[in-house]
């Protein structure tokens, strides 16, 4: 199919109608914490998107969803500015689709020129949970917040304080006059359990999944009830980070772990692409054995020169992309056909 020239009035109001969509359901899901939809559900309509736009590029406007991060700093808490832009994630679905980005990106790579080391792949768990950026001057945790639309979040450092997991003096010595460190907030499998068997034996409603129980336990209005929580975090990045002599994303997750920030077991940094796919592999198999949940898998570029040098999009950077598994709750739904049936 080739692009039209001229958008037709039905089909720009078709594009508009799905834009809307999306719209609509990233409010219930980021600023509500209820979406209405499975993540499999939304991200097909997405995709939606993104190739209705590929097919009528002439359409796309700077603010359609596929040009901004999701979510908005809401005005339940105060608005934070981050020192740096939080971004979100690139996904494929499917081997196909990963070779074909790991192409791209190495060819990118390549064509940036000589002195690039080969491509190490920083690969790690696609926690389901939501972004934190933590601001720490000196060593003292300062401000906390949501990632919001990436340049603005919400203030919830009261919140994250009652997190035991993250602290608030950073141990060692010699820290960055400031640096911002990017993690995910999530809760615990095994206490996600523990903590909705408490609320069914109290005769109350059970949370619906750790996602959204991680998500509406960070943004509660009194940091009482989110002490309640079983919150814990994982970093998996760093925002402005002068000072920081480390040269790769590896390097960096041993730095913050000696300054006493958790840092996932899962982590590693493969030198070939067939050990991506091991890794892969191995991790379909796990998934429901591990800590927390995950929504796939995150490869990245492990050297920051190579990181900076492919830099971004206004969504996404280039030089990380997040492979999804296949939804499960789709075979739950099919399995339940056939056993209806
Ligand atoms: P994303 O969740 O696909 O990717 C970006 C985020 O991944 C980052 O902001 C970070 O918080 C997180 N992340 C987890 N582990 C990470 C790691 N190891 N390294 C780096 N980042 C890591 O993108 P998104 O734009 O935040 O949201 C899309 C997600 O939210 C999709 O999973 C989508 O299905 C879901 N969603 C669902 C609905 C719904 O209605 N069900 C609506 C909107 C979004």
């Amino acid at each position: 199919v080739t692009p039209t020239a001229t958008p037709s009035a039905k089909l720009r109001e078709e594009y508009e109608a799905l834009a809307e969509e999306v719209r609509r359901h990233r409010t219930l899901y980021y600023n509500e914490d209820a979406p209405v939809i499975s993540d499999a559900e939304y991200d097909a309509l997405f995709r939606q998107l993104e190739e209705f736009e590929a097919l009528h590029p002439e359409l796309v406007s700077n603010d359609s969803p596929t040009q901004e991060v999701g979510g908005e700093a809401t005005a339940a808490f105060a608005p934070v500015t981050h020192l740096s832009r939080m971004y979100s994630l690139e996904d494929v679905f499917s081997l196909d689709e990963l070779n074909a980005w790991i192409s791209r990106a190495e060819a990118s790579i390549a064509s940036i020129g000589n002195g690039r080391p080969p491509v190490r792949w920083l690969t790690e768990l696609k926690i389901d949970g939501l972004a934190i950026n933590l601001l720490y001057r000196r060593g003292e945790l300062v401000r906390a917040a949501t990632r919001g639309d990436g340049r603005t979040g919400e203030d919830v450092t009261h919140n994250v304080f009652t997190i035991k997991d993250i602290p608030r003096r950073l141990a060692g010595e010699g820290h960055p006059e400031e640096v911002e460190i990017r993690g995910e907030v999530y809760i615990p499998q095994k206490a996600f359990q523990e903590f909705n068997d408490a609320l069914i034996a109290d005769g109350k409603a059970p949370l619906a999944n750790p996602r959204n129980a991680a998500a509406g336990s960070l943004r509660q209005k009194d940091p009482a009830e989110t002490a309640k929580r079983p919150l814990s975090m994982f970093v998996h990045g760093v925002g402005v980070r002068e000072g920081i002599a480390a040269t790769s994303q590896a390097e960096t997750y041993a730095l913050l772990k000696s300054w006493g920030l958790p840092t996932s077991p899962y982590f590693e940094v493969l030198e070939s692409y067939e050990g991506v796919l091991a890794y892969i592999e191995r991790f379909r198999e796990q998934r429901h054995s591990l800590i927390h949940e995950i929504d796939g898998i995150v490869i990245k570029v492990d050297d920051f020169a190579t990181q900076r040098a492919l830099g971004h999009t206004s969504r996404v950077p280039r030089w990380a992309v997040a492979f999804k598994y296949p939804p499960e709750e789709v075979h739950t739904k099919l399995l339940d056909i056939m056993v209806n049936v």
